[in-house]
């Protein structure tokens, strides 16, 4: 069969089982399958396609007409301009969090050595981001999860970029020490919303997204510990869940000021940020 009727056949396929952006995904699936840029396979859609790559294509549609998300298949997804391998041990890191990467970079100087912790590090995606950006900042990347964190520090090591990776519960295997910036990408999600979420979230790990039963376990235990480990006048920045600003800017209001809220690129409120105040 030619490129064109495979993608057409995929499509259809992917439209029947619910998948959002049909067409998208089957030429996605069938361009991996080929080893092709899939603007490469727009150019050659008369092209016949080899059994071995349209067997390999069939099995990939097949998953992803279960729901299971692209980015899994495909094994990698783009972040700041980095292609990062996703596996189901890790949260797919969303556009979203690019507000978060996008403050931090704001915060941090060029020249100096600055230290930097990533709490909830998952794919690394953030730390890795930021390193990259500012080589002369000292990354830190921590997880629970030590399935995460091999693939944080594959992914680190294929880009060639130094982040330290340390195993274990938010603040626990960085006891002791000071940063002067620190974010994360905590697990948000009402516990009770977990299971009305898009069926490809169903595939993503609940440890990365289960926030407890009003979704601000997390911020709590963080802004508990943060001042602690932030230097004088060190920032935190938080990802936050829709509807969640308010809740976490006052949480964050008795040790922090200069607190502000920052968009993402659909217009919601996705990041809460502040610095420590003098003096605490
Ligand atoms: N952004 C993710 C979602 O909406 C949640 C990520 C998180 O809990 N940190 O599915």
């Amino acid at each position: 069969m030619t490129v064109r009727a495979l993608i057409k056949d995929g499509a259809t396929r992917l439209a029947a089982a619910g998948v959002p952006d049909p067409r998208l995904d089957a030429e996605y699936l069938l361009a991996e399958a080929l080893h092709a840029p899939r603007l490469n396979l727009l150019l050659s859609m008369e092209t016949a396609v080899p059994p071995a790559a349209a067997e390999q294509f069939e099995n990939s549609l097949h998953r992803r007409e279960k729901r299971e998300p692209l980015q899994y298949i495909l094994g990698s997804q783009p972040f700041f301009g980095l292609t990062l391998t996703v596996t189901p041990d890790v949260l797919i890191p969303r556009g979203d969090t690019e507000a978060l990467c996008e403050w931090a970079l704001d915060t941090l100087p060029r020249a100096a050595p600055a230290q930097v912790l990533d709490l909830c590090t998952g794919s690394g995606a953030l730390a890795i981001a930021i390193r990259h950006e500012r080589p002369q900042a000292q990354v830190t990347a921590a997880d629970i999860s030590p399935a995460a964190l091999a693939v944080a520090r594959q992914n680190a090591c294929a880009l060639h970029v130094a982040v330290r990776f340390v195993q274990g519960d938010l603040f626990a295997p960085v006891a002791g020490q000071v940063f002067d910036l620190i974010v994360s990408n905590p697990p948000y999600i009402p516990t009770g919303d977990l299971s009305g979420l898009q069926r490809e979230v169903q595939f993503e790990p609940s440890l990365a997204l289960d926030g407890g039963a009003d979704g601000l376990d997390f911020y709590r235990r963080i802004l508990r510990d943060a001042p602690r480990y932030l230097s004088t006048e060190g920032r935190l920045g938080l990802e936050i869940g829709d509807g969640e600003a308010d809740a976490v800017a006052a949480m964050m209001a008795s040790d922090f000021e200069d607190i502000r809220t920052l968009c993402d690129l659909g217009g919601r409120t996705r990041v809460v940020a502040g610095r420590k105040k003098h003096g605490y």
